[in-house]
């Protein structure tokens, strides 16, 4: 953390699975690619960690180099505005939370399990991708429904991709050359999920996604915001069930569903430029629906200094940040079209007469969780 370089990056695929795979990438050395029996998460982390310290592939000496762990965790439920040590509390409360976010909080605690039991007493550290939206004010989070289904269920907006949105604030104050007070901008986060957030003096004001994952723009293969009684007309007319109507929005819709090809930007974009007339209003759907977030959005902040693109899409899609910019003349947002071409750099876009400034800056999570954990950390470890 020193100079918060990488030391290496991996992956364990296929858990559960005799041909599980564990790829770590050394910084600087080539992949190491381990085929084997993996069969629950402990195991997971056990060969990972023997992977660090491996003779050949290691990148440190011994296990106990390992200070801290760093936990990325979807749903903090109201409970969570920040990242914290992970005590026995904590792990209830992400529990509490498997309600909220029943895809991911069980996989998430898992992971904490996992690493508890390979490295014990280690402390570790939960970084919540709800906290850095728990900032929004009441007549922003909260749905016109019944009150009293916010204070019985804790039916609100919490929003989500919060760790990349926090990354992308800061590092756009940092880009920018000027302090976060003061600083009105919107960050678009748009990989296979996709959402939006206002962020005023580096903190966030709103944003698309909402009591889960599903709300706001078009994605890969979620809907984003439709009418809510278009659920009831189709389950009806449809005959489905809760299930499968869940399924129907989260993974057969968005991009997939319209184009009937893929929930694939690269796929789409091939599609289009070869005249798919299905992946056409597909595409032209994804981007009209940014840009009407980006115009609400510069009201909710009374003006807009920058826009950000990152994530997959966001960082690699010259096509998609040129249309979605195209038809914001309104806002006085021009682009430059020569270095809007480049993929998956840091760079700014800002057309010469632009009124407002327009980056590409590739996100990075895992920092900001690797910046968390050591702060917590070290003030814990220093009685604080
Ligand atoms: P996740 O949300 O799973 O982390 P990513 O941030 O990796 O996803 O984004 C995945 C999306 O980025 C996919 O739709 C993929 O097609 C898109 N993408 C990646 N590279 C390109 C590219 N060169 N051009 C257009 N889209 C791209």
């Amino acid at each position: 953390m020193e100079d918060e370089s990488v030391m290496a990056k991996g992956l364990v695929e296929r858990i559960g699975s005799d041909d599980a795979i564990l790829t770590h990438t050394p910084t600087g050395r080539s992949s190491v690619k381990q085929v084997s029996s993996i069969l629950d998460h402990t195991t997971a982390i056990g060969q990972v960690l023997e992977m660090l310290v491996h003779p050949e592939h290691g990148v440190i000496r011994d296990i106990s180099e390992i200070r801290a762990v760093g936990h990325r965790v979807l749903h903090g439920g109201p409970t969570f505005t920040q990242s914290v040590l992970i005590n026995s509390e904590v792990k209830d409360a992400i529990r509490d939370c498997i309600p909220l976010g029943p895809l991911h909080n069980p996989a998430n605690l898992m992971g904490i399990l996992a690493a508890e039991s390979n490295i014990p007493g280690v402390p570790q550290v939960a970084v919540f991708d709800t906290a850095f939206h728990q900032t929004m004010p009441k007549h922003a989070f909260l749905y016109p429904l019944p009150y009293v289904l916010y204070e019985r269920h804790k039916v609100r907006r919490y929003g989500f991709h919060g760790t990349s949105h926090r990354y992308i604030a800061r590092r756009a104050a940092e880009a920018l050359n000027r302090p976060s007070k003061g600083l009105r901008l919107i960050s678009c986060h748009l990989g296979n999920g996709a959402s939006v957030a206002a962020i005023k003096d580096g903190k966030c004001i709103d944003t698309s996604m909402g009591l889960t994952p599903l709300e706001g723009l078009m994605m890969g293969t979620r809907s984003g915001d439709i009418d809510p009684a278009v659920v009831f007309y189709v389950m009806k007319h449809e005959n489905l069930t809760i299930d499968e109507m869940d399924s129907l929005l989260n993974k057969h819709s968005g991009l997939l569903g319209v184009s009937g090809i893929s929930g694939d930007m690269r796929e789409i974009e091939a599609a289009v430029k070869s005249g798919d007339e299905r992946a056409k209003v597909a595409f032209d759907i994804y981007e009209y629906r940014i840009r009407k977030y980006i115009g609400a959005y510069a009201v909710a902040l009374d003006g807009v200094d920058a826009i950000v693109f990152t994530a997959g899409i966001g960082e690699n899609s010259p096509f998609l940040r040129q249309r979605v910019c195209e038809g914001l003349g309104f806002l006085g947002v021009t682009i430059d079209p020569e270095k809007n071409n480049s993929r998956g750099k840091e760079v700014n876009i800002t057309g010469e007469d632009s009124k407002v400034k327009v980056l590409v800056i590739p996100t990075n999570e895992e920092l900001v969780i690797a910046r968390d954990t050591l702060e917590i950390v070290s003030a814990a470890n220093s009685g604080n």
